[in-house]
């Protein structure tokens, strides 16, 4: 589905990523790991599009699309969340969870949004989708209200809404417990399993280490921008080098 080669990226002399290589399964959830500033949102900045790597290739089932702008690779079916939310605030919830089905259309979030007045007049379908995608996150009770007014952990749910509304090939998601109550990362959770039954592919960045090791598929680790190790869960937890780079270093400090 997903194939990295030798990505890398530098910000001015610094290098963020480095030559980082692997692959994603269709329907398998990979796991992105790592300290903060290792380089996961960067990567998944690049994967889809709204920052570029300098070097490597990144192939979206065999087809390259490093060097395509955000919304061809939104409308090739790769949806996103963002570590730091990106809802349109004055919006309503529904209609942000719409926009999510324009991108699915080839469109990007800004032309999406100056579309929207036209989208209203659009079928009925469009609104139903969203609104069952608002269902699926518990969130269809407050469709009407602007987005501004969820609480923290329900702007988290809606941006997932929008990810998986147009039944996207890939879902990149940054972070998307962080900040939440156990509750509400409980709920998260179950939504994360939920898309990964229903055979969505997944690339997820998390620090929640039982939730990494329940879902994911393959854990892929980045530090200091490159990939040490990449495999599945329990062989990674148990790796030496990560032990060291990363989950030492966490227990240490929790
Ligand atoms: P992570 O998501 O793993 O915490 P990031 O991808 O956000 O890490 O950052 C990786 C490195 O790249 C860090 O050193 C960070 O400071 C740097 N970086 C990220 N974005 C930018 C940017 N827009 N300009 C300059 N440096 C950046
Ligand atoms: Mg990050």
């Amino acid at each position: 589905m997903l194939e990295l080669d030798k990505v890398s990226k530098w910000f001015g002399g610094l290098p963020a990523l480095v030559e980082v290589s692997f692959g994603m399964e269709p329907g398998r959830v990979t796991a992105l790991i790592g300290p903060n500033g290792a380089g996961k949102s960067t990567l998944i900045n690049c994967i889809s599009g709204v920052d570029r790597a300098q070097s490597g290739s990144i192939r979206l089932a065999h087809h390259p699309i490093e060097a395509m702008p955000a919304h061809e690779i939104a409308g090739m079916g790769v949806a996103r969340t963002f570590q730091n939310l990106k809802l349109f605030a004055r919006l309503s919830v529904l209609d942000n969870v719409l926009t999510g089905l324009t991108v699915a259309a080839e469109r990007s979030f800004a032309v999406s949004m100056l579309r929207l007045p036209a989208l209203r007049h659009q079928e009925r379908q469009l609104r139903l989708r969203a609104l069952e995608a608002l269902d699926d996150f518990g969130l269809a009770g407050k469709a009407n209200w602007p987005a501004s007014a969820l609480s923290y952990g329900e702007k988290k749910r809606a941006e997932m809404a929008r990810a998986f509304v147009g039944d996207p090939r890939l879902v990149l998601l940054d972070e998307p417990v962080a900040g939440l109550n156990t509750e509400e990362t409980a709920q998260i959770a179950r939504h994360i399993r939920r898309q990964r039954n229903a055979g969505h592919t997944m690339l997820l960045v998390e620090h929640d280490m039982e939730l990494v090791m329940d879902v994911a598929d393959q854990v892929v680790v980045l530090d200091s921008g490159r990939c040490i190790a990449c495999g599945k869960p329990e062989a990674v937890r148990r790796n030496p080098v990560v032990l060291e780079a990363y989950l030492g270093r966490m227990e240490a400090t929790a």
